[in-house]
């Protein structure tokens, strides 16, 4: 069948069913199927890669040129890109068709899709539970076939929580791996791309496109791009695991630990040799993050200020009404409670006792890994304590929400990358098993994760 048969059926299947799902903020059919046309004119003329024609939805946070950007916020509502992000550009260049941009957190705030300006997202699992967050949508998207794979953001699990919690596959690579131009900040230093898909070879065939270096982010690294399809077969024997004994402890429910346990044992099958690591600063990552990820998100969310882009007030008495009002309108809650905890981390006389503090325990996390990667190859663990919760259990409780992603967010503080992929389920519930590797180890993640799949 053509690329626009292929993307017809996945339009269809987004006007049939996404008015329940609401996975997506902005859907593009005429331009995916204008799209599907041209891909099937490259392959006609024998120019296909492996993307060409495949329809694609970005999270919309990835600025896309021509179509609405919103980054889930009422400040950026009416915010129409004037450029392509690197990631959304490289995707365009590879053939991938685009059906649109996908629900999330508002400025990637949150692990549930409940801070979305655009309403919740539902699990495709449950129309009751929320899909997690941030990148919601794209999980819910591709768990419901409205996708055949999406792109996500993980600042501090917002890839691979919302893929547990949907039961796909999704990569959070190495810190500098993808590009971040375009991407719109939340926290600089822990923000990375990557791709979610049903799993890990779709990964594989999505990160070969998104990776690489980029001259327009600084942050980017200049290193080589493996195959990424080329080891997915290599068998595992010899493999070392590590279980890290902070992940398996209180706070998790012991159905999901079950479902990990499950999945180990089919490692040891398979030939892995599995043994207990210790990471012991686990406890600072959610302490550590929620100093770093507010104080960073504070100074990029400053750019939002009612003059250059987005939300602005109505009929500003002067300068400063105008930046309160537009801000104070613009940006939900959660955000609002980020910014002022961030500011007041990073206020004169604070920045010692605070953000200082916080990048040397960041210092001591990454420590952590260091060591534990002298003795195995990659750590196994649960993606997220619990399975999706029911839309509206925990939003008015922060911390509880904070809490979720305990065992995502220290692979950010540290830079390395983390895959969670589908290993069961705890009654209806999707349950994520998480592998962290070694800087820069994508490929063998992805073939640790298809060996498994
Ligand atoms: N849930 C975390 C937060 O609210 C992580 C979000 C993310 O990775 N973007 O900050």
């Amino acid at each position: 069948f053509s690329s626009e048969e292929l993307t017809q059926a996945f339009v269809d299947r987004i006007a049939r069913f996404d008015g329940k799902l609401n996975s997506y903020i902005t859907v593009t059919a005429e331009a995916a199927l204008e799209q599907a046309r041209e891909a099937d004119r490259r392959i006609a003329g024998g120019e296909a890669g492996p993307l060409t024609g495949i329809p694609i939805a970005h999270k919309d946070i990835f600025c896309t040129r021509g179509v609405r950007t919103s980054c889930g916020s009422k400040m950026l509502d009416n915010f129409v890109a004037p450029y392509d992000a690197t990631v959304v550009q490289r995707f365009k260049a590879a053939g991938a068709v685009m059906l649109g941009k996908t629900n999330m957190d508002e400025f990637a705030m949150g692990s549930s899709n409940e801070t979305s300006f655009y309403g919740p997202v539902s699990n495709p699992w449950d129309l009751k539970a929320v899909p997690g967050g941030s990148s919601g949508g794209s999980a819910a998207a591709v768990a419901a076939r409205l996708a055949a794979g999406a792109t996500g953001t993980d600042t501090g699990g917002s890839i691979r929580q919302p893929a547990a919690l949907c039961g796909i596959t999704g990569l959070k690579p190495t810190y500098g791996r993808v590009s971040r131009y375009g991407m719109i900040a939340f926290a600089s230093s822990l923000d990375q791309g990557g791709p979610m898909a049903r799993t890990a070879e779709d990964c594989a065939l999505l990160l070969s496109a998104m990776a690489g270096f980029d001259e327009r982010d600084s942050t980017c690294v200049d290193r080589e791009v493996p195959d990424y399809m080329a080891g997915l077969g290599n068998d595992l024997k010899g493999l070392r695991i590590g279980l890290p004994r902070e992940y398996f402890g209180e706070g998790l429910d012991p159905e999901v630990s079950k479902v990990v346990e499950a999945a180990v044992e089919e490692y040891k099958r398979l030939g892995a040799e599995v043994k207990e690591v210790s990471l012991p600063n686990t406890n600072l990552a959610v302490p550590t993050y929620y100093v770093v990820a507010p104080a960073e998100c504070s100074s990029n969310l400053s750019r939002f200020d009612g003059v250059r882009f987005g939300h602005r007030c109505e009929e500003p008495k002067d300068l400063e009404d105008l930046y309160k009002r537009s801000r104070g309108e613009g940006f939900g809650p959660e955000v609002k409670r980020r910014i002022m905890v961030g500011t007041y981390a990073l206020s004169a006389g604070y920045y010692d006792a605070y953000y200082l503090k916080a990048q040397q325990l960041r210092r001591l996390i990454r420590d952590d890994f260091t060591r534990a990667f002298e003795e195995v190859d990659v750590l196994m663990g649960p993606t997220s304590p619990g399975v999706a919760f029911n839309i509206g259990e925990k939003a008015d409780d922060p911390i509880t929400m904070y809490l979720s992603d305990i065992y995502t967010i220290a692979a950010n503080l540290a830079g390395l990358p983390g895959i969670s992929i589908p290993a069961g389920f705890s009654g209806e519930r999707p349950v994520g098993l998480q592998i962290i590797g070694n800087y820069f180890d994508e490929a063998r993640l992805l073939n640790v994760a298809h060996q498994y799949q």
